[in-house]
Order: structure tokens, then C-alpha cells, then sequence
């Protein structure tokens, strides 16, 4: 397979790797009983794993509890490393709302045991993003906010300047570790409010002023 192609503005990219920040809203790391981290917390999601908005969602069976975490997605339209801030503002092509799908049961098991989160966080629609709204066309003012509806009720809603570690900081963070490429998305971490959904539900997704998304649980 092919990775998807992702549509920012006029222009297109093959999506690259998917770096996830986790525990980046002081509020979900306690919710989930987490230490808020030093550094940026970083995982990974394979392209394949890429959904776009009215995806019907297959909640893996027999795998506990499915959650839901709504995200600033950043695409990346450069290839930066070890870049400098301006660097990474100007790699930094366009903004979406995703939404980051967790077996939660799982990985609670997975971290109990010291063992990696991925396959927690790896199955197909388990990142689930829009057409990008180019950079060019919003200035991000870290007062968008994040919501999420399930069934029409209000489940997470937060401005985007409750994050520890902003844009630019995860993208610097990232550049120092490894290349980033054109087509590389980052998922930026969830707010607090995060919950388990089940077969049947819709999931509306939006940040303020960028855009929106929705995907069904099948
Ligand atoms: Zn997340």
C-alpha cells in the first residue's frame, strides 16, 4: 500500500512518520495518574494507520477499552535537523485537528509491565486527521480551542495554550533526534477529558478557527 496522501491548501504530500507527543496538558497526565515529563514524552504511528475525517473507526475486539484524545496535528513541509527556531517555524506548513485512538486497557498492561505502548497505539484509523489548514493562512495564536463531542455532548474542550511544550519546542525537540520530512505529521497531546467510546458512537472533532473532523466507532 501506498502511504495516504495528505491535502494542505493547494499543495499535497505523502504523509511520512507520525510522531505523537504524549502527556503534553499537565491536567490529562494526572487524570491519567501520569508524572508530568521533563522533555517532550515521544511515540510513533505508522502512515497505515492514517484515517481522514468520516472514518468509520473498527474498534479492535476483545482489546478493553477504546479512547478517544483530540490533538493539534502539525504538518511538517520541510526537511529541518537540528534546526533553529525560525527553522522550525518556517517547516511548520500547516495545522488540523486528529484524534489520537487508544486502547487504554492495553496500554495501562503494556506500561505495567515496562513494555513499549505501540501496539496500544498502532491499528488502522488509530490516527485520524483532516485536510490541513496551510500556516500561510492562519497565524496560530495558541487561543484556538481544542473540543470534542461524542453524540453531540461536550467531552474535551481547551485552549491550545494549556500545552507544556508549544509547536516550535516539540519541532526543535524532534529536529534534534532526527530528519524531519515533507509529509512527517506530529500530533501535539490531548487536554484533559479524555474517555472510552464504544460501537455506534460519533466523534466530532474541532479546534477553533482551523478546522474539523468526524469519524464513526464501527
Ligand atoms: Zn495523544
Amino acid at each position: 500500500m501506498q502511504n495516504p496522501i495528505i491535502f494542505c491548501g493547494n499543495d499535497s504530500y505523502t504523509a511520512g512518520k507520525i510522531l505523537c507527543v504524549g502527556r503534553n496538558y499537565a491536567e490529562h497526565a494526572r487524570e491519567l495518574g501520569n508524572e508530568v515529563p521533563e522533555f517532550p514524552l515521544v511515540f510513533m504511528k505508522p502512515a497505515s494507520n492514517l484515517g481522514f475525517s468520516g472514518a468509520h473507526i473498527h474498534k479492535p475486539e476483545h482489546m478493553g477499552r477504546l479512547h478517544y484524545e483530540t490533538e493539534l496535528v502539525l504538518l511538517i513541509t520541510g526537511e529541518i535537523h537540528n534546526a533553529s527556531d525560525e527553522e522550525c517555524m518556517a517547516a511548520i506548513g500547516g495545522y488540523s485537528v486528529g484524534l489520537d485512538m487508544t486502547l487504554r486497557d492495553y496500554q495501562e498492561e503494556l506500561k505495567k509491565k515496562g513494555y513499549p505502548w505501540t501496539l496500544a497505539k498502532c491499528f488502522d484509523d488509530a490516527a485520524v486527521v483532516t485536510d490541513f489548514v496551510p500556516a500561510s493562512a492562519h497565524q496560530l495564536t495558541m487561543d484556538e480551542v481544542i473540543r470534542l463531542k461524542v453524540n453531540g455532548e461536550v467531552k474535551q474542550n481547551a485552549p491550545l495554550n494549556l500545552m507544556m511544550f508549544g509547536p516550535v519546542e516539540i519541532v526543535k525537540f524532534l529536529s534534534e533526534k532526527m530528519t524531519l520530512y515533507p509529509g512527517d505529521l506530529i500530533f501535539t497531546g490531548t487536554p484533559a477529558g479524555v474517555g472510552a467510546t464504544d460501537v455506534g458512537d460519533v466523534l466530532e472533532a474541532e479546534i477553533t478557527g482551523i478546522n474539523s473532523l468526524s469519524a464513526t466507532i464501527v
